[in-house]
This record gives C-alpha cells, sequence and structure tokens, in this order.
C-alpha cells in the first residue's frame, strides 16, 4: 500500500495550487509528504481553460501571466464610460497550460511531492485517515493510504441554472 501524509486528488487550479503551497518551504516547519493524484488524459481532464483574476502586487505565478491589466473602464447603460486606475490591484489572465507547465516544474523539483497518474475511483474513511482507491491507465488498482485528503474532483453533475 502507498502511504503519504497529504493525498490532493485532482491536478486543476485547487489541486495544483494546495501542492503548490504544500512543496515550498515554510520556516520552522516540516514539510510533509504528499501524493498528487490526476486522472489520465480523457474526458476526466478538463479542456485548456483561461483564468482571471484580481492581485495586489506581485504573485507567485506572475511568471506564467499572459497579460494584466492596471486600469479598466466600466461602460453604465447611459453617461460616459468611467476609467480608472485599479492599484493596488491588478487583473490578471493566466492560461491554464502556462499555470500547469510552471507548477508542474516547481513540483517536479520538491523532494516531498509525488505525482500520480490514476483515475481516483472511491475515499473511504478509516482511523486516521482515508483509504484511496485509484485505477491506474493499465487497469490495474491500487490502495493509498493518507492521514489527510483534499479531493478536488468535481461533483458528478452540475447545481441547476448553471452553464
Ligand atoms: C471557460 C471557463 C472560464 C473560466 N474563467 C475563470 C476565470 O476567469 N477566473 C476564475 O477564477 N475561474 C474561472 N473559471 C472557473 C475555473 O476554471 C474553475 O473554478 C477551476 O478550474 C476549478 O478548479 P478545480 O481544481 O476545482 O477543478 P478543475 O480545474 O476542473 O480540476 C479538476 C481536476 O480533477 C481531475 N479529476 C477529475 N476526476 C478525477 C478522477 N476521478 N480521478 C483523478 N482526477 C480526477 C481532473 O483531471 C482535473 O485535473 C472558468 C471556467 C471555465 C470553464
Amino acid at each position: 500500500m502507498l502511504e503519504t501524509e497529504v493525498a490532493v486528488l485532482g491536478a486543476g487550479a485547487a489541486g495544483l495550487s494546495l501542492a503548490h503551497r504544500l512543496a515550498g518551504h515554510v520556516p520552522g516547519a516540516r514539510a510533509p509528504s504528499v501524493v498528487l493524484v490526476d486522472a489520465p488524459p480523457g474526458p476526466l481532464r478538463p479542456p485548456p481553460r483561461t483564468w482571471c483574476f484580481w492581485e495586489s502586487g506581485r504573485g507567485r505565478f506572475d511568471a506564467a501571466l499572459r497579460a494584466e491589466w492596471r486600469r479598466l473602464r466600466v461602460r453604465p447603460p447611459s453617461g460616459a464610460p468611467v476609467e480608472g486606475d485599479i492599484a493596488p490591484l491588478r487583473y490578471k489572465m493566466i492560461r491554464s497550460d502556462d499555470f500547469e507547465y510552471l507548477v508542474g516544474r516547481d513540483l517536479a523539483r520538491s523532494p516531498n511531492v509525488r505525482r500520480l497518474e490514476a483515475t481516483v475511483e472511491t475515499v473511504e474513511e478509516v482511523p486516521a485517515g482515508a483509504h484511496v482507491q485509484v485505477k491506474a491507465p493499465d487497469g490495474s488498482t491500487r490502495v493509498l493510504r493518507a492521514r489527510w485528503v483534499f479531493d478536488s474532483r468535481p461533483p458528478g453533475s452540475l447545481p441547476a441554472a448553471r452553464t
């Protein structure tokens, strides 16, 4: 049985962000062992996408930004547009491919993070942790035992009224 302190299920925006934080050095704290599980290429993987977000000043993913804006223009239903500087905020745009590349490179250098390409089938709570059953691309199954599990697999169906 494979064992880890933290199992991160799904390597999308949430899973990669968490694994990146856990891989980083925190003075005085020991980095936990992490296994990051992501589905093999196929229908469970989301398509490439672009994320935009607000941030004040420099951020940890700036090296992967495709664009950033410091001025915004808002067009009200009537009257003149309102334009202004949004300092200290910036509106930043990052592509998922670039984010995955940047984070993946950092994780590859981290001795406490291990990546596993497999489909998560079940997560079962057990005393002092959980058992995660995964299926490898060759069809074999194995169990990962973890103290903590962060499950970022999307829900089976979207809430009503969502695209
Ligand atoms: C077109 C579009 C534009 C968007 N624009 C923005 C934006 O501008 N700003 C913003 O903040 N948000 C935006 N979003 C929303 C944003 O993409 C999501 O909120 C974000 O990706 C959710 O992150 P997540 O990690 O929860 O899920 P995801 O990023 O979808 O990651 C889920 C991960 O789980 C893995 N997975 C799924 N099933 C399994 C399984 N059984 N076993 C193992 N792994 C599995 C997948 O491979 C994937 O890596 C946008 C979304 C879309 C579709």
